[in-house]
């Protein structure tokens, strides 16, 4: 395997083409490095194709997911071991060492250090280490023959054969009495809540009902604050954020038939139903609210923050106020595509239905009329509630690698496991093993 087959045209500046234009003759343009854009990579690598450059800002893989999986104190995924982004879904349990897994019920979990060391064994493998360029990107183009261009930070205008947009650009939901006060020192918003900022023996109030704000409650607490824990609604409690069910054709079926996108929105919605949060997190949280650590208002909201010294006082709508050192809002995000300024063009020239910030897309998951592919939760319309999960960007994947070696990608949800998953792999090693011999 060898790096992407990239040509630079010599560096031009006129006019029309300010930046240095970097030609592909085809190839794949990811967007985004997170484990959906790994997916995409790793699929495509999988089938032997060669021709692809994945831009993230960090020029490194899954830069958010590890700091957020650390903030949090994440000792194991949610998902089961067989969810990742590889092809074949026993390629992690296959390579998992002692004390890689934890047992929830009938399932597997890997442990964070597995998953991560997992992730660090599939880039070198399929030799992806040197396929992030350290670039944001911050145009996308259509010419009217619906040619595609990105231009990068660096300046850079690459014209690939098609993009995939994996940049998962979701906006924090932070409640209304909280809005104004997110740049305010003691405040922490989603990703910036991070439980290793605990001020030691202070208190903290968590806005959320979730898993993040459950796993930043039991991390503040192992910490020695004490924590007041407030949702809007009564906490939630499953093994996963979406029903197994919803992985095959029970319901995946009649969703897909629905063509009302506005009707599959809310379907999606309702599946995931807002935060939820698994038994063993609500089990410590009870043990914790025992022991006087924290405190737990369900059914609540906040109704105003106010600075009191290096403190900040925090009223909910029961009238009660709690006197806090910081506040971490762990109310998740929302994607919205008709905003999305990397969708502009897509929208101006190819319009398409867009439901609940979701765009309606094609079998292949392209925006209908382009060679603009969309993956993770902005492909929910198509794949349903889990296209913002593991599983939901392996499906996506396979999609797009079938499309892109011609077959039908609505064909492409069948599992293969085995030399079968992912024949570069299994070619490489017969190869070696041939030199070898
Ligand atoms: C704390 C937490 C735990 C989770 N645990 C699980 C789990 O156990 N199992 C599961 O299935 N799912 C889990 N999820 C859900 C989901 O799998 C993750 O959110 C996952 O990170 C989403 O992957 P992504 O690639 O779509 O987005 P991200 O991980 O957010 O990656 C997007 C990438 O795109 C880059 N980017 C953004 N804009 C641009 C741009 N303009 N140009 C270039 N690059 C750009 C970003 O820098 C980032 O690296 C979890 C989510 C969270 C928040």
């Amino acid at each position: 395997m060898h790096a992407p087959s990239t040509t630079t045209s010599p560096a031009r500046r006129t006019d029309a083409d300010p930046h240095r234009c970097r030609s592909r003759g085809g190839g794949t343009l990811i967007i985004g490095g997170g484990p959906a854009g790994l997916a995409v990579a790793t699929v495509l690598r999988c089938h032997g194709e060669d021709d692809l450059e994945v831009l993230d800002p960090s020029g490194v893989w899954l830069d958010r997911w590890h700091p957020r999986f650390a903030a949090q104190d994440i000792r194991h995924l949610r998902s089961p071991a067989v969810h990742h982004p590889h092809p074949d879904p026993f390629a992690l349990l296959a390579g998992s060492g002692d004390g890689a897994l934890v047992r929830a019920g009938q399932a597997n979990l890997p442990t964070t250090t597995a998953f991560a060391r997992f992730i660090t064994a599939l880039v070198a493998t399929l030799e992806l280490e040197t396929a992030v360029t350290p670039a944001r990107a911050s145009r996308l183009d259509l010419d009217p023959s619906g040619a595609v261009s990105v231009t990068g930070s660096d300046a850079i205008v690459r014209r690939p054969a098609r993009v995939v947009l994996a940049t998962n650009a979701r906006r924090a939901v932070v409640p209304a009495a909280l809005r104004a006060w997110t740049r305010h020192p003691c405040v922490a918003v989603g990703d910036a809540a991070d439980v290793r900022r605990t001020p030691p023996g202070g208190e903290v109030l968590i806005v959320g009902g979730g898993i993040s704000a459950g796993h930043l409650a039991l991390g503040a607490i192992a910490r020695g604050a004490r924590v007041t824990l407030v949702s809007r609604r009564r906490l939630v409690i499953r093994r996963y954020d979406t029903h197994p069910t919803w992985l095959g054709p029970r319901k995946l079926r009649p969703f897909a038939a629905e063509p009302d996108p506005e009707r599959r929105r809310r379907m999606i919605d309702q599946a995931r139903g807002g935060g939820s949060m698994p038994h063993w997190m609500r089990r410590g949280l009870d043990q914790a609210a025992e022991d006087g650590a924290l405190r737990l208002r369900q059914r609540r909201t906040v109704t105003a923050v106010e600075p009191r010294d290096s403190r900040l006082s925090v009223s909910l709508d029961d009238d009660t106020t709690a006197e806090v050192d910081t506040v971490w809002c762990a109310t998740g995000g929302a994607l919205d595509a008709s905003t999305d300024p990397l969708c502009a063009a897509l929208r101006q020239l190819a319009p398409t239905p867009i439901a609940g910030g979701l765009p309606e897309l094609d079998p292949a998951l392209r925006w209908p009329g382009t060679e603009v592919h969309l993956v993770g939760a902005a492909a929910g319309l198509l794949l349903g509630p889990t296209a913002g999960n593991l599983v939901g960007h392996r499906r996506a994947a396979q999609r797009i690698a079938a499309t892109v070696r011609g077959e039908d990608p609505a064909r492409a949800d069948r599992l293969t496991t085995g030399a079968g998953a992912c024949p570069a792999t299994a070619a490489q090693r017969a190869s070696s093993t041939t030199r070898g011999a």
